[in-house]
C-alpha cells in the first residue's frame, strides 16, 4: 500500500501547526510563524480569540446540534442580523463556501423556473474564477486543472473574461439566468475589476430580468473594509454567497438573497443536516459582535491603507521580484514577476512568514483583521529579509 491514510489531494508543506496565538501560529517543532494567510481569509479574529472561544464553549455545553426539522431561535437571530446589515431579506445557512455557492446557483435557477421560465438556467461566470470544489462549483469555473478527471461537468455555465463588460453583455442569450461573479477575484489573483464592471452587470440584469449572484466567500465579512465588498461598488446583488470569515474558523457559510430572488426556494426544495447548527450560530454571533461595527471596519480600512502604503514603498527595492500591489482593505495581493509558489515557500520556511499563492503570479496577503501596526512592522521585516535572501531562479 503506498497511498497515505490522508487522501493525498493536497501537496502539503512541512509546516505542521499545532497551536495558534492571536496573529501567530506555532509549529510542531515549537517555531513561531506570523500568520498573514489566516487559513485563507478565515481566521479574521486571529487565533485563540477569547470571545469566540467563550461563545463556542458556552454553546457546546448548552446545545450543539439539532435537526432543521425543529424551530431554530439561534438561526433566526443570526439571519435577522445578516438581513439587517445587508441587501438581503432571507438566509440559508451552510457548512462551507462551496455549499453556499451551490445554494446560490439553485436559488437563481429556481427563481426563473418558479414562473415557468425553465429555459433560463444558464449562469454567465468569469475566467479564472474560483467558486469551490463540488461538481456544480467546478463547473462554474473555466479552470481546467479543477475539471481534470471529473468530467462531465454540470451544464449551464458560460465563461467570459473577468472585468470585460462588453463580453458579458454579448454572452447573454435566451437561456441566461444571471451572472455569478466574485466582486474581487481571490484565487484568481486578487483582481479588482474596472469601476464600471459590476454596475454594468447590475444594469444588464435589470434590463433582461437576470439575477446578479455575488460570490463573496473570500471578499466578505469585513475583509475589504466594508461588511461586504459590493458596498464599495455602488451596487446591490440579488443573491450572495458568504463563508470563510463568517465563522472565524468554525465551518459556516450562508446564501443570502432578496425576497424576490428567493421566490423559488419554498418548503422542501433545499436542505442541510448540519447547516446552521447552534454551535456554528454561536461562533458567528461572536464574530459579528467583534467585526460588524463601523469602528472595526474603520480599523480594517486603516490597517489596509497602512499595509498597502508600506508595500508600495517597499517593492521598488526589488523590481526583479515585485510588480505591484492590489486589492482592497486587507484582501491584498502582491503581483510578482516570478512564480509565487517557491517565493511563498521561501518566506514560510526561511522567514517564518505565512502568505498564500494565487493565480496570475500573485502572492496573497490575508492577515487576520485584528492586526495592529506591530504586526505590519513584523510582516515588513520578514518580507524584506525574505526578498533580500531569495535566490532568483536562473533565467532560462
Ligand atoms: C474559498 C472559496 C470558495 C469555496 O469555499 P469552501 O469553504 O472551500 O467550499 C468559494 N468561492 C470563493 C470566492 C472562495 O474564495
Amino acid at each position: 500500500m503506498s497511498i497515505t491514510p490522508l487522501m493525498p489531494v493536497y501537496p502539503r508543506c512541512g509546516f505542521r501547526p499545532v497551536r495558534g496565538e492571536h496573529c501567530h501560529l506555532i509549529g510542531e517543532d515549537g517555531r513561531r510563524y506570523l500568520d498573514f494567510a489566516s487559513g485563507i481569509a478565515v481566521n479574521i479574529l486571529g487565533h485563540s480569540h477569547a470571545g469566540l472561544i467563550g461563545a463556542i464553549q458556552r454553546q457546546a455545553e448548552t446545545l450543539m446540534h439539532v435537526s432543521n426539522l425543529y424551530g431554530s431561535p439561534q438561526q433566526e437571530h443570526l439571519a435577522q442580523r445578516l438581513v439587517d446589515m445587508t441587501f438581503a431579506d432571507t438566509v440559508f445557512f451552510t457548512n462551507s463556501g462551496a455549499e453556499a455557492v451551490e445554494c446560490a446557483i439553485k436559488t437563481a435557477r429556481a427563481y426563473h423556473q418558479h414562473v415557468g421560465h425553465d429555459h433560463k438556467f444558464e449562469l454567465i461566470t468569469f475566467r479564472d474564477a474560483f467558486h469551490g470544489r463540488t461538481l456544480g462549483t467546478i463547473s462554474a469555473s473555466d479552470q481546467e486543472k479543477m475539471h481534470k478527471g471529473f468530467l462531465p461537468l454540470l451544464p449551464g455555465f458560460k465563461y467570459v473574461e473577468f472585468g470585460n463588460l462588453e463580453a458579458a453583455k454579448a454572452a447573454i442569450g435566451p437561456n441566461t439566468a444571471g451572472f455569478l461573479v466574485e466582486p474581487i477575484q481571490g484565487e484568481g489573483g486578487i483582481k479588482v475589476p474596472p469601476v464600471d464592471f459590476l454596475p454594468g452587470l447590475r444594469a444588464l440584469c435589470d434590463e433582461h430580468d437576470l439575477l446578479l449572484v455575488l460570490d463573496e466567500v473570500q471578499s466578505g465579512v469585513a475583509r475589504t473594509g466594508t461588511f461586504y465588498a459590493y458596498e464599495q461598488f455602488g451596487i446591490v446583488p440579488d443573491i450572495l454567497a458568504t463563508a470563510k470569515g463568517i465563522g472565524g474558523g468554525f465551518p459556516l457559510g450562508a446564501c443570502i438573497a432578496t425576497e424576490k430572488a428567493a421566490r423559488g426556494m419554498v418548503a422542501g426544495t433545499h436542505g442541510s443536516t448540519y447547516g446552521g447548527n447552534p454551535l456554528a450560530m454561536a461562533a458567528s454571533e461572536a464574530v459579528l459582535d467583534a467585526v460588524a461595527n463601523e469602528a472595526f471596519l474603520e480599523h480594517v480600512r486603516d490597517m489596509g491603507a497602512k499595509l498597502t502604503a508600506r508595500l508600495e514603498q517597499f517593492i521598488g527595492n526589488y523590481p526583479e521580484i515585485f510588480e505591484g500591489v492590489r486589492g482592497r482593505g486587507l484582501l491584498l495581493g502582491l503581483k510578482l514577476k516570478i512564480e509565487p509558489r517557491p517565493f511563498v515557500a521561501h518566506l514560510r520556511d526561511n522567514h517564518q512568514l505565512l502568505t498564500v499563492s494565487a493565480g496570475d503570479k500573485t502572492m496573497r496577503v490575508l492577515p487576520p483583521l485584528v492586526i495592529d501596526e506591530s504586526h505590519i512592522d513584523e510582516f515588513m521585516d520578514r518580507l524584506s529579509a525574505g526578498a533580500a535572501s531569495y535566490k532568483l531562479p536562473e533565467a532560462v
